[in-house]
């Protein structure tokens, strides 16, 4: 097992692979959105629109956004995205376009005021054909922006899940995280989400941020377990290139390791005795809460994005627009965007070929507490995963991260994989998209 030890358990966060550093500008040839879609099916499109805004940076945070909107800069961004809604929606075609699930996320969506709320539900039903009301519509929100106000419109526009991310309840903790908070203003927000009627609450937590402890970490999760969220993510603090929070010696980064260990260890087990239900490593859900399609939306290949910073995926392209962490190139990237007349065409992104759309999918469906049902891979890919990734599974197998008391038709991790899952995800990067990633210069 030197091979498990000398492994460190959190790599990278897989919400989407390949991931954004992976993707390059797609040149002269990029091709016309119209050409992407047209042999796709769009009976059942998940729909995300991004906005960039945030109040201030959170010292952990490598999400594209920057702070404020000077000006009239939010009106210009909603301005673009109706430009870019008008161009997708036609390059969807005449035939059957059906959204199966929307999602308003960011930087903070609700930085936007009331009215601009309205407007984004308007761009959404209005240019896109987004049935806001019918489908699960999943929207974040912060400590500071949750007014009553803003949350009325979205719950009247049909919104039915609100994610805020606390972090933590402990003030000198967010500090720490270089996010400056209040306790009674998270409060006051979470009551607001409640009274609202927006029938799912997500609260996101963050372990392993300096100065905590299990004593204090236990505070946090009882505080959010007082508010009986529908659904729970519990986060390891990581420490990303050009965001900020500072670097540790290599000494201090084992302990950290091993404090982050055992902190998602205390937290899972703590969820689980208060009636939540794994889901994934992150994603804890009350058991008596509503599940909803979007829950496995992640196996559907169309998603349709709009903003600056949303992905949008065929079976074969995801493309976005440009991607940057850095204050100035957000802001350069934002303006670009805010100017663009032409959103006919994909400008960045990643072609997927057979190997990664076989990895991309083992590694949804693994990473998910429920495992991979293996005939439905079969099915897709012509052959098993045991077939196809023959030494990463034995490699799992190996060092106990498989639950081996499946039958041959279920993969699934063992308490310990998912634990590690941060870790087992980039192992099952393609060589190509694992070079791309390490060729990409953090801007
Ligand atoms: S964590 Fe959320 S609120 Fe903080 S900077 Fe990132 S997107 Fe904004």
């Amino acid at each position: 097992m030197t091979t498990a030890l000398a492994l460190r358990p959190y790599q990278s966060y897989i919400y989407g692979y390949p991931h954004k550093t992976a993707y390059r500008p797609l040149g002269p040839a990029r091709p016309a959105l119209r050409e992407l879609w047209a042999d796709e099916p769009k009976d059942a499109l998940s729909f995300y629109t991004h906005l960039p805004f945030c109040e201030f940076r959170c010292g952990f945070c490598n999400l594209f956004t920057r702070i404020g909107a000077p000006g009239d800069l939010t009106t210009r961004y909603l301005d673009a995205v109706e430009r870019q809604a008008i161009a997708v929606r036609e390059a969807l075609g005449d035939g059957e376009v059906r959204f199966a699930t929307a999602a308003f996320g960011g930087g903070t969506p609700t930085f936007l005021s009331a009215a601009e709320l309205t407007r984004l539900c308007d761009i959404a039903e209005r240019r896109m054909g987004v049935d806001l009301r019918a489908v699960p519509l999943s929207v974040e929100t912060s400590p500071g922006t949750a007014t009553p106000e803003r949350l009325a419109v979205l719950a009247e526009r049909g919104t039915t899940r609100a994610s805020i991310g606390v972090q933590s309840f402990v003030e000198s903790e967010a500090r720490a995280a270089v996010r400056p908070q209040r306790r009674d203003e998270v409060e006051t927000a979470l009551a607001a989400i409640r009274e609202s009627g927006i029938p799912i609450l997500n609260i996101d937590l963050i372990y392993g941020i300096d100065g905590q402890t299990a004593a204090t970490w236990r505070g946090s999760l009882d505080a959010a377990l007082a508010w009986r969220p529908e659904e729970l993510y519990l986060y390891p603090l990581y420490v990303r290139p050009l965001t900020g929070l500072g670097k540790r010696t290599p000494v201090a980064e084992r302990e950290w390791d091993a404090q982050r260990l055992a902190l998602y260890a205390a937290g899972r087990d703590h969820l689980l005795a208060a009636g939540y239900e794994q889901v994934s490593m992150r994603m804890f859900r009350r058991a008596d809460a509503p599940r909803t399609p979007a829950d496995h939306a992640c196996q559907t290949d169309g998603m349709v994005g709009l903003g600056a910073g949303a992905r949008s995926y065929t079976a074969g392209l995801h493309y976005s627009f440009d991607y940057a962490v850095e204050t100035r190139e957000v802001r350069g990237i934002v303006d670009e965007y805010t100017a663009t007349t032409d959103f006919t065409r994909a400008e960045v992104g990643r072609a997927l070929d057979v190997d990664d759309r076989r990895r991309r999918h083992l590694l949804q469906s693994l990473l998910q507490a429920d495992g991979m049902d293996v005939n439905d891979y079969r099915a897709r890919f012509g052959a098993g995963p045991h077939e196809h990734f023959p030494a990463e599974l034995a490699g799992f197998a190996e060092r106990g991260w498989l639950d081996s008391g499946t039958g041959p038709e279920l993969l699934r991790l063992s308490p310990e994989g998912l634990a590690w899952s941060d870790a087992l995800g980039p192992l099952l990067f393609s060589p190509g998209v694992r070079a791309a990633m390490a060729a990409y210069r953090p801007r």
